[in-house]
């Protein structure tokens, strides 16, 4: 099933309507939604906080990042699994696993702040080290925009980057050379 292409699948499920992989997104989708409120989720957090005493009025709650150890408004962090990640749904057999890995006691969970989320994600999906993940990072989010991206790279003398891949290359070498 995974090696056939998207448009060839044959539609399976639901009346004839969706494919496989279509059906098993949908199930995944349903268990991620209320896994926001399974109660360890909130234990995990409840766990990060702390009384907010700053500025902000109407902020009660700060949350610390379990690998920057900074502290953040809610809005701002999201719970992690850690050290088993609640991982993917590739065929029925995994629907259970999946949903008993997703609904997890609150030792397999961790509050990060949104930029170590991100960096914890790359670096596990990708096997790269903490400090590539945040060179990526920072070169994929210069190259959202598209102006910058081009001023920066001709600053630094990079005239012949005609593509997206050689731009990234380039941005690469200039964010490493300025550590
Ligand atoms: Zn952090």
């Amino acid at each position: 099933m995974a090696s056939r292409k998207k448009s060839k699948e044959p539609l399976t499920r639901a009346n004839g309507t969706m494919t496989e992989s279509a059906y098993l997104a949908w199930i995944r989708s349903c268990l991620r939604a209320k896994s926001l409120r399974w109660p360890p989720r909130n234990t995990a957090l409840e766990l990060a906080r702390r009384p907010y005493s700053g500025p902000n009025k109407r902020q009660k709650w700060e949350f610390q990042c379990a690998i920057c150890l900074e502290w953040f408004k809610k809005d701002d962090v999201v719970v992690d699994h850690y050290p088993e990640e609640a991982g993917s749904i590739l065929s029925v057999e995994d629907i259970g696993p999946f949903a008993e890995r997703l609904y997890c006691e609150v030792g397999n969970l961790r509050v990060l702040c949104e930029f170590d989320h991100r960096v914890h994600t790359l670096q596990s999906s990708h096997g790269y080290s903490r400090e590539e993940a945040i060179l990526e990072i920072k070169v994929n989010d210069t190259m959202k925009d598209k102006k910058t991206t081009l001023a920066l790279l001709q600053e630094n003398g990079y005239n012949n980057c005609t593509n997206d891949e050689k731009r990234k290359v380039a941005l690469r070498e200039i964010f490493q050379k300025e550590k």
